[in-house]
C-alpha cells in the first residue's frame, strides 16, 4: 500500500468528514472536511470583499504571485502526482504529464497577466474619444470533474486571478485532493486565502445551485457532462450570469487510406487508452477508410492488446482502472449493448483481473452509426471502429452529433487535410496528431460541448468585462 503524502492537505483533513477512495484497490485514502450552504455562502460573500484590493494591485504583482505558485508546484512535483494516482488511478507518468500540463496554465497565465489590453477606437463623433477597458468580471464559481484533478483547478483559476478576479471552487467528490494540494500552494505563495478557496462537498447539487443563484456570483465555470451543464446554465440564467462551459464529447478519429499507418495507429491508441478512455477530448469513433482497414485494426488490436493494465504506481502500468464502479458498469453495459446490436468483438470486452474496477482495453469493430455507443460518450477504454468510403461519407459520419469538442484526422493528402479540416463541426482539430492539449491554444468546443475557451490569450477574456469609456466635451 502507497502512503498518501499529507503535508499539501492537511488543511482539507477531516476525520468525520467525506471519504476519498484510491480507485485501483478500493482503500479509503484519507477524509476530507466539507463545507455546508452557509459556510458556502460565507465564503462566496468574504471573496466579494476581497477581491476589490486583488483588483486594485499591479498586474505584475498579481503576476509574481502566480509565478511563485508555478514554483511552487513544481517544486512538489512527484507528491503531486502521487496524490494524483492515488486518488485519480492514473498511471505515475500520466499524472506527472497531467502536472506539468496543470502547471503551465498558472505559468501562461501569469504572464498573461500583464497583457489585457484594451483599446482605443476612432471617435463618432467631434470633441470625443471612445477608449475600451478591460476590468475583471468579479467573484467568479466553478466546479470540476475527476478526470484531470489538477489541470481542470488551474485552468480555470489561474486566468481567473490572473485578471483580478476571486475563484471559489468545488472539485469533484472523487478527486478532492489534488484541489486542496493546489489550495495550499497558492496561499503559500502569497495568493489571498479568501481570494482561492477550494469548497468539498458530497451534495454537488446543493453547491451548484448556490454557486449558479447567489446574487454575488458574476460567473460560473464548469467542466463535466452535458446533462449537468445544461442544468447549470438553466440555474444561471435567473441571475444572468457570465457561463463557460467544456462539456462532453464524442470526437471522430478519422484515417485515411494515404494515411502513415504506423502513426495512425500510435495517435489512436494514445487518443483512446490515455486515462483509461475518460477524457472529454478522447477518441470515440474510429472511422477508418475501406482500403486500410483491415490492415489498420489488426496493428491496432496488437498494441491494444499489449496495453499494461494495472495500479497506477508499478512503473510498468500504462491504463490504470475507471474511477468507480458505476463507470464501469456503464462501460460494460454499452459494450454489451453494441455487440447485441451488431458491432464485433476484436479484443477485450470484459473486466481485467488487475482488480474490482479495472476493464480491459477493448475494440469492437462493424459499428455503425445508428448503435448506442457510436451516439453517446464512452468514458472508458472501449474503441468503436466504423469502416467509411471517401471524404463525404467520413464527414456526414464525423459530424452526425451533437457534440462538437475534439476531433482528429490521418491523412498526407494536404487539399484533404485541408478540406477535412473546414468540414468538421469541432472547437479543435488535429492532423496527424493523437493529442491536443496545450496551454497556449483556446480549448473547448461547439454545439453541445460547451461555450467558452480555456487557456491562450482567449482564455483570460472569460475572466473579463469589456467596458466602454465615452470621453466628451473635448471641442475647445
Ligand atoms: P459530472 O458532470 O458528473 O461531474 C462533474 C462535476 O459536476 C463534479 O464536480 C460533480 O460533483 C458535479 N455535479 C454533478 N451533478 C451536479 C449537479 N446536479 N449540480 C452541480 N454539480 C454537479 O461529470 P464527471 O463524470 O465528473 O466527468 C466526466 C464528464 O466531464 C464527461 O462528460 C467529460 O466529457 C466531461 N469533461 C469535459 C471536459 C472539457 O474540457 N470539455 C474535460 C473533462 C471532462
Amino acid at each position: 500500500m502507497t502512503k498518501l503524502p499529507t503535508a499539501l492537505i492537511a488543511h482539507g483533513l477531516d476525520e468525520q468528514g467525506m471519504e476519498v477512495t484510491n480507485p485501483a484497490t478500493g482503500e479509503v485514502l484519507c477524509r476530507v472536511r466539507t463545507y455546508s450552504e452557509g459556510e458556502i455562502d460565507a465564503a462566496i460573500r468574504a471573496a466579494e470583499v476581497a477581491r476589490r484590493d486583488w483588483a486594485g494591485t499591479l498586474a505584475k504583482h498579481r503576476a509574481y504571485a502566480l509565478r511563485d505558485w508555478f514554483n511552487l508546484i513544481m517544486a512538489h512535483r512527484e507528491e503531486l502526482a502521487l496524490i494524483c494516482t492515488l486518488e485519480a488511478g492514473k498511471p505515475l507518468a500520466e499524472s506527472r504529464g497531467e502536472l506539468d500540463y496543470a502547471a503551465s496554465f498558472v505559468e501562461w497565465f501569469s504572464e498573461e497577466s500583464r497583457r489585457a489590453y484594451g483599446e482605443t477606437i476612432p471617435s463618432f463623433g467631434p470633441g470625443k474619444d471612445v477608449i475600451v477597458t478591460k476590468e475583471p468580471v468579479g467573484t467568479c464559481a466553478a466546479i470540476t470533474p475527476w478526470n484531470f484533478p489538477l489541470t481542470m483547478i488551474t485552468r480555470k483559476a489561474a486566468p481567473a486571478l490572473a485578471a483580478g478576479c476571486a475563484m471559489v471552487m468545488k472539485p469533484s467528490e472523487s478527486t478532492p485532493l489534488c484541489a486542496l494540494a493546489l489550495e495550499a500552494l497558492a496561499h503559500q505563495a502569497g495568493i489571498p486565502a479568501d481570494i482561492f478557496r477550494i469548497l468539498p462537498s458530497p451534495d454537488a447539487a446543493m453547491v451548484g445551485r448556490i454557486f449558479c443563484t447567489h446574487p454575488t456570483v458574476r460567473k460560473i465555470s464548469f467542466t463535466g457532462s452535458t446533462a449537468v451543464g445544461k442544468l447549470l446554465l438553466t440555474q444561471a440564467g435567473n441571475t444572468v450570469k457570465r457561463a463557460s462551459m467544456e462539456l462532453g464529447g464524442n470526437a471522430p478519429f478519422i484515417v485515411f487510406a494515404d494515411a502513415d499507418l504506423d502513426a495512425a495507429v500510435e495517435g489512436a491508441l494514445v487518443a483512446k487508452y490515455r486515462n483509461a478512455g475518460q477524457a472529454c477530448i478522447g477518441l470515440n469513433r474510429l472511422l477508418v477508410e475501406d482500403g486500410v482497414h483491415d490492415e489498420f485494426v489488426e496493428r491496432y488490436v496488437a498494441r491494444a492488446n499489449a496495453l499494461v493494465t494495472g495500479e497506477g504506481v508499478d512503473q510498468a502500468t500504462v491504463m490504470g482502472p475507471l474511477i468507480n464502479d458505476r463507470a464501469l458498469q456503464r462501460v460494460e453495459a454499452m459494450t454489451d449493448r453494441a455487440r447485441a446490436q451488431g458491432a464485433a468483438l476484436a479484443c477485450g470486452g470484459n473486466r481485467h483481473n488487475a482488480g474490482a474496477q479495472f476493464y480491459a482495453a477493448t475494440v469492437l469493430t462493424g459499428v455503425t452509426q445508428d448503435m448506442d455507443i457510436a451516439q453517446q460518450e464512452i468514458f472508458g477504454p472501449v474503441a468503436s471502429v466504423m469502416r467509411f468510403s471517401g471524404e463525404g461519407e467520413a464527414l456526414r459520419i464525423a459530424n452526425d452529433t451533437n457534440y462538437g469538442l475534439a476531433s482528429y484526422l490521418y491523412t498526407r493528402d494536404i487539399g484533404r487535410a485541408w478540406r477535412v479540416m473546414d468540414g468538421l463541426e469541432y472547437g479543435m482539430v488535429a492532423l496527424n496528431e493523437g493529442l491536443l492539449g496545450t496551454e497556449v491554444a483556446p480549448f473547448g468546443g461547439v454545439k453541445e460541448s460547451g461555450l467558452g475557451r480555456e487557456g491562450s490569450r482567449h482564455g483570460m477574456d472569460e475572466y473579463l468585462e469589456l467596458k466602454y469609456r465615452l470621453i466628451g466635451g473635448l471641442s475647445s
